[in-house]
This record gives C-alpha cells, structure tokens and sequence, in this order.
C-alpha cells in the first residue's frame, strides 16, 4: 500500500528471507516500442527489503538507435554501469546555465547522473545496450518529460504549451495525441 510515495512497512515478526528477494534481471527488457527501450524496476515496489534503505536498482535495455527518453528521478542519484553496447548518455543542469554533459560510453563504463537533473541515453551501435542503474532511494521516482509535458490527465491547457515551447496549435495537438 502506497501512502504519499512512501511504503508501509511489513511487521518485521513476519518478514521472510524472501521480503530482501528479487530475480528477473537477467532477462531483457521487450524494446519492442517507439523510444526502442525498457526499463525493469527493482524499487522498493519490486523489492519490499529494500524499504527505508536509500538505494534501489534498475536495468535498462536499449534497442540500435533507441533511447531511454529524457527524464529525471526527483528522489534519487543514478550510477549508470554499461554491461553491453555502446551509447551516448548525458544530462542537463538547471538554470540558467542549462549546460548538456555528455559521454559516448562502453561496455564497463560508469556514469553518473546527479539527483534530479533531466538525462538521457541513446545506442549508438550495432548491438543491444544493457545496462545497469543503481539509484540512491528505495523510490527514485520517473518524470519522463514528454509524458508528463503531452500525455498529462487531465491534459495542459495547449495555450500553455503553445507560448512555453512556441510552437502552433498542430504541432501541441500532434504531440499531446503521441503521449
Ligand atoms: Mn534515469
């Protein structure tokens, strides 16, 4: 049961060994969409045990030419470890310097993205990206820019979007009907 993001914590009388318990990372994530990635979760959601302990994980898969689109975890650091592939990553800090770090990186390579700064990885190569994300809260959280700028519920007024990117009224409609 979620309670304002946090989780509730099991009787500890009642805890198991498998409460600390997650398998399935070894299997790849279905790419088969239109960013061309999937990101398989072990937050505290997946993984009880890991409740109130600051840390989570992650693997990322990323198809050739695929993305995981740019987002930002409001809650957490991520470390980013590449097992397979080749990709370019980076992130963007605030304002108003807004500056864009970004890295090609390969198998072995590690990078960081620093809590709450929007971020992105693209494959750049021949062959599937996996990858690894340790992230620094049991419930990092996900804002995917898009989603959450086009595809909100109730949706953003379209004046709203038309004056923030200045873009027409076809190019919101178009881009609220893609999220
Ligand atoms: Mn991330």
């Amino acid at each position: 049961m979620a309670i304002l993001g946090n989780l509730v914590c099991k009787d500890p009388k009642l805890v198991e060994a498998k409460d600390f318990f997650f398998s399935g990372l070894h299997i790849a994530g279905n790419t088969t969409n239109a960013a061309g990635s999937k990101v398989t979760p072990v937050f505290a959601s997946q993984l009880p045990g890991l409740n109130t302990l600051g840390i989570s994980m992650a693997r990322v898969d990323i198809a050739p030419w695929g993305v995981n689109p740019p987002h930002s975890h409001p809650r957490a650091t991520e470390v980013f470890t590449v097992l397979e592939g080749t990709l370019e990553v980076g992130f963007i800090t605030s304002n108003p310097e807004n500056r864009h770090f970004s890295k090609v990186l390969h198998k072995g390579d590690v990078f960081v993205f620093p809590i709450g700064l929007i971020h992105y990885q693209r494959n750049i190569g021949h062959d599937n990206v996996i990858a690894i994300a340790a992230l620094s809260s049991q419930n990092p959280g996900a804002i995917t820019i898009g989603n959450a700028v086009f595809g909100a519920t109730p949706e953003i007024a379209s004046e709203v979007l038309i004056k923030a990117f200045q873009l027409e009224k076809n190019a919101i409609n178009y881009l609220q009907s893609k999220f």
